[in-house]
């Protein structure tokens, strides 16, 4: 999710050679700010600076959208909320930090858990009044909320397949490493959430340093993802740092070792309606880097944003606008200057494709792990599927290891063969599909939540998506394609969470009910799609693209996905085409 309104309002208030929101973070003595005092107060929500501040904390003060009008006429205050995050380091948590997540969604929030794009947990709906309690129990099972949000390092993302190989557990723990190193150092966390302290005052803090922040931590979010070499199931190329694992050795064998990583930088989703300076850029390679320098090469490469990411406009303060302005040439002279040495070239990339991972698959060590399918990462008991329950009964009886997916799904890992069939009929007792070949076009669907959590959302997503999907389901049905792999992301805004404009269909919401149609990308998401239509009415989207579904059935060439297709022969070509099959035919002619 990106950033609130409140946030958002505060762009362009340049106060001190920077935005507002970058006096805020400076003269917040390290995120305490007066989030503390405000804590203890009845109020239902927290002032604007502090809003901010909450971020790096790992929570979002929201409000309930669904109530706004009402509230207004009533004189009421907005329904004020919050979305508490946790930082999973490659979606990797156990059976008991699950429950126990489950148990404070179901004590605190709304009673249900989301997955996110970056293989974390949100809960949402928290009042203030639980706030300390969620933030407290969730660092009691392990966990963590900080820097879930906020201008730091988020979570690291991870392949989370579970395979027993060397390389991969190794992939894990420099993911694990990375998001430890590059955490706040501030005690504000501890004092004002866990310990209970009072705060300290700046003076008393003035030994306390972000050595590798400092005072006014990033200019804006930064993100991080490593992939196993050939699996792009991270999306790698919307990472500011993306990071592809070179593995030596025969896979599986004992010599099967993890030598380096291609580092990539730049990539971002985010992008304003209008802005032409604003825009989706994927990460370009920057250079190879053995195991053993990759913390010092990303800290160093995360300090170069330090100091020429945009601080005065935060919708050009990502990461992508230094490396797209400046260029690849300039940002390795900068990164070698800073390391005092040079680095290697970056390796050629090599990809298969993204594997969600759902079904059963073996683990190589004699388990086996099972990929379910989330839709759109909500866990949640609705109708005749008991998610949430049967979820939480299994996990509690069988004590997998959970990983959360980027496709915003759950492993449970670990299974011991003679279990399988046992977990199956269980999950299917609560009407849990276990078989992924029976979602269709849901398999490979993404939606972020929007409305009426998210104080950026322009239209809907998450609760239309189901029906938008089936629709265009219902096409490809009627046109004799379900069978094939089409992935729709869909957004209620352009910020981009669920990555819309990667895959072979991006819907991303411009205003109530109109939304802007991409189409064009690659299944290994390694190419940006194309805006093809704007302010579509969400009941038209699955008709605007049928027409495109059809020609792509006529003239595709053999397996040609329906986003290479149409990045094959251009917009401009379909569009002429779609216009001449809507001609009126003269039945006199
Ligand atoms: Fe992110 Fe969706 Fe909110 Fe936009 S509407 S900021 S894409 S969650």
């Amino acid at each position: 999710m990106a950033e609130q309104e409140s946030t958002n309002n505060l762009i362009h208030l340049g106060v001190g050679g920077g935005s507002k929101v970058e006096r805020i973070k400076k003269e917040s003595a390290y995120l305490r700010g007066h989030i503390a005092e405000e804590l203890a107060q009845e109020s239902s929500h927290f002032t604007e600076e502090d809003v901010n501040l909450l971020k790096f904390h790992g929570t979002y003060q929201q409000e309930d959208r669904d109530q706004r009008r009402a509230r207004r006429a009533g004189g009421e205050e907005k329904a004020y909320q919050f979305m508490v995050r946790s930082r999973i380091p490659g979606g990797v948590l156990t059976a008991e930090q699950y429950l126990a997540e489950d148990e404070i969604a179901g004590r605190y929030a709304n009673g249900t858990l989301r997955i996110t794009t970056r293989q974390g947990f949100q809960l949402h709906g928290v009042l203030k009044g639980n706030l300390r309690a969620t933030i407290r129990e969730i660092n009691e099972a392990l966990l963590s909320t900080l820097a879930a949000c906020g201008d730091v390092n988020r979570n690291v993302m991870a392949c989370p397949a579970p395979l027993a190989s060397r390389a991969h557990a190794r992939v894990h723990e420099i993911a694990h490493t990375i998001a430890m190193h590059l955490a706040p150092r501030s005690r504000a966390y501890h004092e004002i959430w866990l310990d209970g302290e009072q705060v300290q005052t700046v003076q008393q803090e003035e030994g306390e340093v972000e050595p590798i922040y400092g005072p006014s931590y990033l200019p804006r979010k930064f993100k991080i993802g490593v992939a196993f070499p050939g699996d792009n199931c991270i999306d790698v190329y919307t990472q500011d740092i993306g990071l592809v694992a070179h593995i030596e050795g025969e896979s599986g064998a004992e010599d099967e070792r993890l030598a380096g990583f291609t580092v990539l930088v730049g990539g971002g989703m985010g992008m304003t309606h209008g802005k032409a300076e604003t825009y989706p850029h994927l990460a370009l390679p920057l250079c190879y880097t053995p195991i053993e320098e990759i913390v010092e090469v990303v800290e160093t490469i995360v300090t170069i944003q330090r100091d020429y990411g945009d601080r005065q406009n935060r919708k050009h303060a990502r990461m992508k606008y230094v490396v797209a302005e400046r260029g690849i040439p300039w940002f390795k002279s900068e990164l070698e200057s800073r390391l005092g040495r040079t680095v290697q070239e970056p390796r050629p990339l090599q990809w298969n494709g993204v594997d969600d991972h759902l079904g059963w698959h073996e683990q190589g060590d004699g388990r086996w792990f099972l990929g379910l399918h989330v839709q759109n990462g909500r866990i949640k008991d609705e109708g005749a599927t008991r998610l949430r329950t049967g979820l939480r009964e299994v996990i509690a009886e069988f004590r997998p290891g959970i990983h959360l997916t980027p496709q915003q799904n759950i492993l449970l890992t670990d299974i011991q063969p003679a279990q399988r069939t046992q977990l199956e009929a269980r999950l299917a007792e609560y009407g849990i599909a276990t078989d992924p070949d029976s979602l269709g076009i849901r398999r490979f669907a993404l939606a972020c939540p929007a409305l009426p959590t998210c104080g950026l959302a322009l239209a809907e997503a998450e609760r239309v998506s189901p029906t938008v999907v089936r629709q265009i389901e219902d096409e490809l049905r009627a046109l004799g394609l379900e069978n094939e792999p089409v992935t729709v992301r869909m957004t209620g805004c352009p910020n981009g969470c669920a990555r819309p404009y990667m895959g072979d269909i991006g819907i991303v919401g411009r205003t109530k009910d109109f939304y802007h149609i991409y189409i064009g990308g690659d299944q290994p998401n390694t190419r940006l799609n194309m805006l093809y239509a704007q302010l579509v009415h969400v009941n038209d989207v699955a008709a605007t693209i049928r027409p495109l579904l059809e020609i792509w059935r006529d003239e595709r060439g053999a397996s040609e996905t329906f986003g290479d297709f149409c990045h094959r022969v251009g917009l401009e070509y379909l569009r002429a085409r779609v216009a001449d099959a809507s001609q009126p035919v003269d039945v006199h002619a």
